[in-house]
This record gives structure tokens, sequence and C-alpha cells, in this order.
């Protein structure tokens, strides 16, 4: 078993089961260019070359880039870069390979630490979108990070991240997977979801200003919207336009859905910027 760098949050997916799911949610065909970050030791990588047009993998650790090297260099669709996803022009160094570039989909179990990051970097920001839309990004993640991910507002999991997240993207939960399906298992349960980044919904005439609303609304999750919005909106105004948009004034963040936040920052622009 190779060893582990904790840093890098490393754990082998060792489940057969969940390797399975994870491949058949990308619904790969030999036209996909798949888009792998963190390889680890190339379980899943194996079985997305075998199914893939082509397959990029984004390692940061130098010991298992040399261990993939070995094991799958020899793969002409393969291609390995080293280094920080985060960090790397991912567009930029795939220049000089034609065959791997525009990936058109993303699969990986990709270190939990960085979920955050990771998506951002994926899909965009609500103020400025990555405007080259994968068609499907087929994740493990934290299972919390997954139910926040799909929730629906109705949900206890519904937060900042699934407005964020679902204003650019639909978002499917697809199935659970143990802690014990990992070696070493992490502290928490994971789960597999598939995000498809599409055009939005419901655009806000300002994304900045949906973006700042979403930050300010959600700040202290118990308080009413009404009490996060005190410097940003006159309350009665607010209790207004809340009820204009059939939102019990004394509503919390976690109870608007995508398209209620977008209306509520369309209305509420319009009442601070005078018409010129
Ligand atoms: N996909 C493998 C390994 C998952 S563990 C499996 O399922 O078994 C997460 C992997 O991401 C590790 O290989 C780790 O070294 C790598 N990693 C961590 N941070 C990274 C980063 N910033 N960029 C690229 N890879 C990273």
């Amino acid at each position: 078993m190779t060893k582990t760098r904790k840093q890098f949050g490393q754990h082998w997916l060792r489940s057969e089961k969940a390797l399975a799911k994870i491949v058949s949610s990308a619904e790969l065909s030999q036209s996909d260019r798949v888009l792998e970050i963190g390889p680890g030791t190339g379980v899943l990588t194996r079985q997305l070359l075998t199914q893939a047009q082509a397959v990029v993998a984004v390692e940061i650790d130098r010991d298992l880039c040399q261990l993939l090297s070995k094991k799958l260099g020899q793969i002409d669709h393969f291609l390995l870069l080293q280094g920080d996803f985060l960090a790397l022009d991912v567009d930029n160094l795939l220049e000089p390979f034609p065959e791997f570039q525009r990936p058109n989909k993303v699969v990986a179990n990709i270190p939990y630490n960085i979920t955050g990051p990771i998506l951002e970097k994926l899909l965009g920001t609500i103020a400025h979108p990555n405007p080259n839309r994968m068609d499907a990004i087929v994740l493990l993640v934290q299972k919390e990070v997954a139910l926040r991910l799909c929730a629906n507002p109705d949900s206890t999991h519904f937060g900042a991240l699934s407005v964020r997240v679902q204003y650019l993207a639909d978002c499917e939960f697809i199935c659970d997977v143990p802690a014990k399906a990992f070696q070493p298992p992490p502290k928490v349960d994971s789960a597999v979801i598939r995000l498809r980044p599409r055009a939005i919904v419901h655009p806000a005439q300002s994304p900045r200003h949906l973006e700042n609303l979403i930050r300010a609304g959600f700040l202290s999750k118990r308080k009413m919207l009404k009490n996060n919005l005190k410097s940003t909106i006159d309350p009665d105004r607010l209790t207004e336009i809340l009820e204009s948009l059939d939102v019990n004034p004394q509503a919390r963040a976690e109870d608007l859905s995508v398209e209620k936040w977008v209306a509520l920052s369309d209305k509420i622009l319009k009442t601070t910027t005078p018409a010129d």
C-alpha cells in the first residue's frame, strides 16, 4: 500500500463498487476528454482510460507522479501534469497537446480540504462564471458538502454554498460512500455528486450585488434575513420587498431559493439605485 501524505488529503479509494459508480455516473464515451484531479495511485485513472478518448491527470505529489508515470506513462491517451491544480493554468499547459485540450468532463476523488476552491476553479463564481463549461463534473466529496450542494431550500442542508453553486450548475446526489471504502478511512463519510454546469437560469441584473447580498444574508445562520441585511437595506423596505416576492418577512437566508435570491437582489437594486 502506497504511504499517504496527510497534508495532501490522501485517502485511496479501494471499493470497487464506489469506483464503478463514479465511472458510470460520468457517462463516458470515446469522444470524452477527462480531467482528473488527484489521481493518487491511479485506480480511478485506469478505469477512466478504458472508456475515454483522453485523460489528463493533475497530481501535486512528486513521488506519486513518478509512480504514475511508471504505471501509466506508456499509454498514449494519458497525460500527467505535476503540480497544484489550484495554481496551474491547465488550458495553457495543454496547448502543446491538441488531443488533450479542453477536457469536457471532470471525474475525481479530490482532496476534501480544498473542495471549495476546486469547485470555484471549475465553475467560477456568480460574478465571474467560468465561460468554458464542462459537460459534467463527477466528484467524490465529503457527504456533508454533497448534501449542501444538492439541497433544496426546504432542507436543513441548504446554505450559501447551495445558492452559489446551484446558480451555475445542476447538482445531483449520486450515492453514499462509507468511510471504510478508503484506505486510510477519512473521519467523515463521503458521497458521489454530479454537477452539470449550464447557462444561468435566472441571471441577476448585477451578479456582483447578488454575490454580496448572499454573503451578508448568510452571515449569521440563526438570524432572520432582515437582521443580517440591516446594514444593506432598511428593514421596513426589506419587509415590503419580501412580501412582494411572496416570501415571509421573518424568513432566514436558507429559506430562499436561488430564484428568490436573484429576485431579491434585483428588487433591492431597483430601490437603491435611482433610475436615470
Ligand atoms: N484518486 C485517488 C486519490 C485520492 S486522494 C483515489 O481515489 O485513490 C486525493 C489526491 O489528490 C492525492 O493523490 C493527493 O496527492 C492529490 N492532491 C492533493 N492536493 C492536490 C492539489 N492541490 N492538486 C492536485 N492534486 C492534489
